[in-house]
């Protein structure tokens, strides 16, 4: 079994829509939506939830009001400033802020902080159309981490397994942080989608030198590249001189968005154009990911 995670160097350069069609043209895979941010996949596939799955990604620290002095103690000792405290009363937590080191617990010298396991966020897996799909969802307030991305793609992997699929594609996060290096780790291609600009090519520079450090082998596409064909020949240029495969050019097409529109993936929604372009990037991957 294979893992192709796509990834840009931030939001809005295409990754999506290219993740979905490559989904549509290898439909003996499942599909693991790691963007969790922005899910948008769920809106293209319309996906029907087999089953669910609550996701913690730790504890998080609680004042019992009926045990606390109001000391203030744990208030001082936290130096992620989670509390919020009125003289006279219960400290309250901020749960948002609370990073579950234990301080408070420790100093309290009334044993009023309790530590209970926090609910962040639900993993689902889904039939569409198109196949099965594994996705989630954060609660409200609660940001997408690695843990979560990994429990995303475990999922996904074990489903491809049980089903005998031999690939996963995975839409990863966008940019070079936690989530993002949960989507890259150990997969068998990142397949990194550039706008042709100046930001394009530096958050390309980034990923590329991320996914070496990890050890992946990366590939490059360049999504609306007739936007800038310099750009796009810069990109082209550090793609190899990484040692990346450059798997093609992406022209713009507005039957892009239509198609996003309209909730399907572009090669399901138009034949030639862009989604052509599409098709091309998915057999020079596929090629890749044969030959590995
Ligand atoms: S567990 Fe740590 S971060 Fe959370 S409230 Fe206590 S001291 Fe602050
Ligand atoms: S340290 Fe314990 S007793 Fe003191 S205010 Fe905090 S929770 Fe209450």
């Amino acid at each position: 079994m294979k893992e192709l995670t796509v990834v840009s160097g931030k939001g809005g350069t295409g990754k999506t829509s290219l993740a979905a069609s490559i989904s549509v043209l290898a439909p003996d895979s499942v599909l693991a939506d790691c963007d969790v941010d922005a899910a948008d996949l769920y809106l293209v596939f319309d996906p029907r939830r087999l089953d669910s799955e609550e996701f913690s990604g730790g504890s998080k620290a609680a004042v019992v009001p009926d045990l606390c002095t109001c000391c203030g103690r744990c208030v001082e000792v936290c130096r992620f400033d989670a509390f919020t405290h009125e003289s006279g009363e219960p400290p309250v937590v901020d749960r948002t802020f609370c990073e579950g080191c234990g301080v408070c617990r420790l100093a309290c010298p009334a044993g009023a902080i309790d530590f209970s396991a926090s609910l962040d966020g639900w993993v689902y897996r889904s039939e569409t159309r198109r196949g099965p799909m594994v996705h989630a969802e954060l609660a409200l307030g609660r940001e997408n981490s690695g843990k979560l991305v990994n429990l995303v793609r475990k999922r996904a992997a074990q489903w491809a397994g049980s089903k005998g699929l031999d690939l996963v594609v995975i839409d990863g996060s966008p940019g070079i942080g936690c989530p993002v290096i949960a989507s890259l780790t150990g997969v068998d291609l990142a397949l990194m989608l550039a706008e042709p600009s100046v930001s394009g090519v530096h958050d390309l520079q980034r990923l590329l030198s991320l996914s070496s450090q990890l050890g992946v082998e990366s590939a490059v596409a360049v999504n609306r590249w007739d936007i800038s064909p310099e750009m796009t020949g810069r990109i082209e240029d550090m793609a190899r001189e990484a040692g990346a495969e450059f798997l093609g050019r992406i022209r713009y097409d507005d039957r892009v968005t239509e198609a996003i529109v309209a909730r399907k993936a572009p090669v399901e929604h138009f034949g030639e154009g862009a989604a052509e372009d599409m098709r091309q990037v998915w057999r020079r991957a596929e090629s890749l990911l044969r030959r590995q």
